[in-house]
This record gives structure tokens, sequence and C-alpha cells, in this order.
């Protein structure tokens, strides 16, 4: 059997699936036939299998350095439920435990065992993979040897000595950070000059980018948890550690089963969370974003952000973090003017030199972009990196085009009544003043100051305080207003804003709209070219997916493993769909390979006959 018939059975036989997606086949040839590679790849792109199953062909033992012990476990113990020969070294282990390992190593009994970098740089570690037949070494989450990224690991550096002491040995670093920078790091620091790089494209179709003015946060989420993901995993991200309790305490009081996540817990409180949020259905994770590398839960169903990332990059990958699966997942944000000048004032205010705040400015600016834009939002990440697309159809923008209003003659209203509070009192005031005289409110403060009599008083009538506050908060983003935090966060005109007030520049504004949660239909998406399909032909039967997820965990449980290890989302939906009748009708369903086929097709067949 030729090397292509043999990975495409293993993909088969242990896996359950019938086809390579992206670039998968090429890099396995390529790894199988011996070279080096370096694979960028987004999350849930399917990096995995790239060294799995060249492990599981050539000859010898593949070794993975992958930095996070705590996931090392349940991907070893996923390999296990697929019936692979997998096991993993690791400071968790008791001896006779690591003993055991080690043993089965040098009886060639492993195809595939996971270190931590420390780890496998021991000489213990070494002297046992001088004595045995290695088919590879993987590094994954290879950007941890790159000093300027947050996620730097010093031992990873040291990884580069494979290079001579292991030279026949081909070699893979994967990862999903997508920069150029990043990537010339990691060839040069892993010697992987020769190596051979393969980028996918870093869309994620089955994502949909929600982005939305910011009126009570936490409200908002509720709201959209209730309404489109009660009962389903997620990750909430939050600015400070403050902020995350308070919205895993709000979540848990409204009956949304949420626990929190942050660098000021201890290690065994997070370690817990973490766990529990990996095992679990349905928990949502509240956190900073001390948490999230690593984490390849295949079902979180949605990444929610209540405050502004720093970066284009930073909210890609954290919202990467939803949907691995390839079923239908949402990265839903809320942000306002506060966020903005928090962010702003935070880059002011650091003790970092002009370079770095000129690059951190530029980063905010990208982003906030993204947030105000009236195009797809997919084609604006997308050409971020540098990677050009079509309208994608999947997002708010798309799905319910923002209207864009000439916001011209609003926004001269409101600089000009800045400017003239100004000049009537010496100073200047905050929105809330700003407001109430645009409108024509005769507040206690506006009879203090005498405001009544200025000439923008009552101009603008015609909008209500939500929308007055939407146009400020655009002008703030395109700079056309300052808002002072220092200060009781007055306002104060910029150069720009004189441009406005002359009548030589036009603002263009975006509607405030009270979008209705996007229609939710539980859609199939193609990934390899990206473009939704629709349904299957079929329902899901709902009372059969129950059961079988009944069952599911029941057996997660028993065998103490993440209950996505037995089965997937996708596999027990496509079983509920098609209530299969025979061993080979269930053979055909994506995710069920020969190993679970044995164990589980019996008690699915009664489950699916038992729903007839
Ligand atoms: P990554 O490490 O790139 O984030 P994984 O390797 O964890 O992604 O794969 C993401 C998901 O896609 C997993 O659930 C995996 O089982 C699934 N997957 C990977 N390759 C395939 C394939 N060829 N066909 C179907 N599903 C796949
Ligand atoms: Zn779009």
């Amino acid at each position: 059997m030729d090397v292509e018939e043999r990975a495409a059975r293993v993909l088969r036989e242990v896996f359950g699936y019938s086809d390579f997606r992206g670039r998968q086949r090429e890099i396995i040839e390529h790894l199988i036939a011996g070279g080096d590679a370096l694979v960028l790849m987004p999350t849930g792109g399917g990096k995995s299998l790239c060294y799995q199953i060249p492990a599981m062909v050539r000859e010898g033992m593949g070794v993975v350095v992958s930095p996070l012990i705590a996931l090392m476990q349940d991907q070893v113990a996923a390999l296990r439920e697929a019936g692979a020969r997998a096991a993993a070294l690791n400071s968790s282990m008791s001896w006779p435990e690591i003993a055991a390992v080690e043993r089965r190593a040098r009886a060639g009994e492993l195809d595939l065992l996971y270190v931590a970098p420390e780890r496998l740089l021991s000489e213990r570690c070494l002297a046992l993979l001088d004595a045995a037949p290695l088919a590879l070494f993987a590094i994954d989450e290879a950007h941890c040897v790159s000093q300027w990224g947050h996620d730097f690991r010093p031992e990873y550096i040291e990884l580069a000595m494979l290079a001579e002491r292991y030279g026949r040995v081909p070699r893979i670093a994967l990862t999903a950070t997508a920069d150029a920078v990043t990537r010339k790091e990691i060839i040069e620091r892993l010697r992987l000059r020769e190596a051979r790089v393969f980028v996918s494209s870093f869309d994620r179709p089955n994502i949909r980018y929600r982005i939305a003015e910011k009126d009570s946060a936490r409200k908002q989420l509720l709201k959209f948890i209730r309404a489109e993901h009660s009962g389903e995993c997620g990750i909430v991200y939050c600015l400070t550690r403050a902020s995350v309790e308070e919205t895993a305490q709000f979540l848990a009081q409204n009956d949304v089963p949420a626990q929190p996540y942050h660098a000021g817990l201890d290690s065994r409180t997070r370690e817990k969370n973490q766990a529990r949020f990996i095992r679990e259905d349905g928990l949502v994770m509240v956190a900073t974003i001390a948490f999230g590398m690593g984490i390849d839960k295949p079902d979180v169903r949605f990444v929610a952000h209540l405050d502004l990332p720093k970066s284009i990059e930073g909210y890609y990958q954290e919202t990467g973090r939803a949907g691995r699966d390839g079923l239908p997942a949402d990265a839903w944000m809320v942000y306002g003017l506060a966020d903005v000048v928090q962010q702003r004032r935070m880059i002011d205010q650091s003790e970092a030199d002009d370079e770095y705040k000129r690059i951190a400015t530029a980063k905010l600016d990208a982003l906030l972009g993204l947030c105000e834009t009236t195009q797809c939002r997919r084609v604006r990440l997308l050409d971020y990196f540098g990677e050009a697309s079509v309208a994608c159809g999947n997002c708010d923008n798309c799905l319910e085009p923002p209207e864009e209003w000439d916001g011209t003659i609003a926004a001269q209203k409101l600089l000009s009544c800045v400017a003239r509070c100004q000049a009537a009192s010496g100073f200047t005031f905050g929105a809330q003043h700003t407001i109430d005289i645009l409108r024509g409110n005769r507040t206690p403060k506006v009879a203090q100051f005498r405001h009544e009599r200025l000439s923008t008083f009552g101009v603008g009538a015609d909008l209500d305080v939500a929308q007055w506050r939407s146009v400020l908060r655009q002008l703030a983003m395109m700079r056309l207003v300052h808002v002072d935090l220092e200060r009781y966060s007055v306002l104060r005109l910029t150069p720009a804003s004189r441009e406005v007030l002359r009548g030589e520049r036009r603002v263009l504004l975006r509607r405030l709209t009270d979008r209705p949660a996007a229609n939710r239909s539980r859609r199939r998406v193609d990934r390899s070219r990206a473009i939704p399909v629709e349904p299957l032909a079929g329902e899901m039967d709902q009372g059969l997916y129950q059961a079988l997820r009944s069952w599911r965990l029941e057996i997660a449980r028993e065998h103490r493993v993440p209950a996505y290890t037995i089965f997937h989302d996708a596999t027990l939906e496509e079983i509920a769909r098609r209530k299969p009748r025979s061993t080979d009708e269930l053979r055909s369903i994506p995710g069920i390979g020969a190993a679970k086929l044995e164990r589980y097709g019996g008690t699915l067949l009664q489950l699916v006959e038992g729903a007839r």
C-alpha cells in the first residue's frame, strides 16, 4: 500500500473522517516523506492530524512538544478513545506511571508521546529518545519561541537543539498565530530554514462576527445568551479582574452556570475552573485574556467580549476559540465610548517609549475601524492579515446591512455646542450636559450656568439621547472630539474638529440600530469553500440528540475524560439526523472510527432504535 493510501486509511479508520481538510493531505505527505514543515493554520483548522497521522504511518514514535500539561492529558485521552497508541510524560504523573510509559516507548509500543518542553530537554528524556526509533518531532504552539508574543516560553528556544541531535528526524512546527514577524522568528529560532511553509486561509467561516454598541453590557450579554446560547458553552472576556468576578456572579445569579478565571485567583482555583470548563457541557467561563491558550475544547459555541481587545490580532485569537468543531458559533462584542477612551488612556499612560505607543495606537485604531465599519467584518478582518476575500454573508453587517447617514450637521451642532459652552463659561463640560443642552433639557445644571441662553440650546431635539451618544462615540473614534478622562470626562475640540465646523469635512456616520438577535439557523458550513451551505436534508431528532448527549456524559464520567473525546456534538447531531440502522450506516458518519464503532456501535444503534 502506498503512502497516500495509508494516510487516508488512518484518517478513516482511526479518526472516522472521509476527507482531508484544507492542506492536511499535502502536509501529511510531506512529513511522511521525511520533510520539515512550518504550518500556519487557524484555530480549529485541524493541525493535530498533520502530525498524528504521519506519526502513525511512519516507523517509530512521534514526539509532540506541547506547553500545557493540563491539556496534554485530554489530547492523549482523545487519541486513546480513538484506539491510538498514545501517552504523555509530565510532572503530574507518579514515578511508576512515568516508568511504565518509558518502558512502552523503549519497546516501540507508542505512536505518539506528548511531553512538555522542559521535560523533553532533560537528560533522562533525551536518553530515552536516543534509544527509541523516532517518527517525527511536532512542536505545537510554536509561537511560544517568540520573545515579543505574550506566550513566550524560554524553554522553547532550546528546542533548536533537536535540529542537530536528531538531524534525520523530520520536524513540524505549528501555530495559529498569523503574522509575518512571528513566522520569521519561528523559522530562525527553531532552525527550520529548510522547512516547507504551509499557510492556510485564516478564515473561520462558521464563526458569525457581531459587534454592537454597548448600553448596559451585562444585560445585553444575558439577553444574548438566553436568546441564542442557553445551555451552551462559551467564553466571556472582560478587561479587569473585578469585572470578571462581577460578571460571573451576575450570570450565575441569573441561572447561567458561570465561573471566573483570572491571574489573581490562586493556581488551584484556576486549574479547577479550567478543568470544569473543559469537562462539563454548557458552562460559561468569564475570564481575562489570561485564559485560553491551548484550550482545544471543540464545542465552545460563543466568545463574547464585554470590553475591547487591544488589537485585531487579539480579537482574532480570542474569538478563534469558538466553534473549533466547524459548527456555527458566534463572536459577539459590545463596545462604547468609555472603552475607547480607556484603551487610549492606557496607551498614553504606559511607561513604554514613543515607538511602542505609536504601534499600540495604530493597532487600536485598526480595531476601532473594524468596529465602526459598515462593510463586511470578515473582509476587513482578513484584509488585516493580508488575505483578500468577498462579503461573507455571515456577519452582522452582511446579514443586516447598517445604514450610513450624513452626520455632518449633527457633528457641527455638537462641536459648536462644545465650543460655545467653553466660550460662555471658560471651561468645557461632559457628554451628558452637552447632550442636555442640545436636546433643550432645562436641568438644574443648565440653569446654574444659564446655558439655556446658548444659541445651540435645543437645536438637537431631533435626535434622542442614545442617538447623540452614538454620534459622540463615532466622533471620538474619528478623533473629531477628545474626551478628557483625567478631567471629569469633559469634551474638547481637536484640530480636526475645526475642519468639520468650517464645513470642510463631511462626516459619514453609521445609524444606531437596535439589532434583533440575528436569526440563528443551524447552518452547515463547507469549510473548504468558506460558503455557508443550506441545512442538510432531514431534521435532527431532538429527543434522540438529547438521549445521545446524556449517554455520552455517562461514559465520559465513567472514563474520566471530557465528553468531546467520546464523540463530538457534530457526530451526535449527524446520528440524530440520519438515524442509522446498521453498523455500515453508522460507519459512514464522520467522527466514528473503527475503535469507537466496535466499542459503542451496538449501544448507539440501540439508542437510535429506541427513538423510532
Ligand atoms: P487545531 O489544533 O488546528 O486548532 P484540531 O486539530 O483540534 O484543530 O482540529 C479541530 C477539529 O477539526 C477537531 O475536532 C478535529 O477532530 C476536526 N478535524 C480535523 N481534521 C478533520 C478532517 N479532515 N475532517 C473532519 N474533521 C476534522
Ligand atoms: Zn460579512
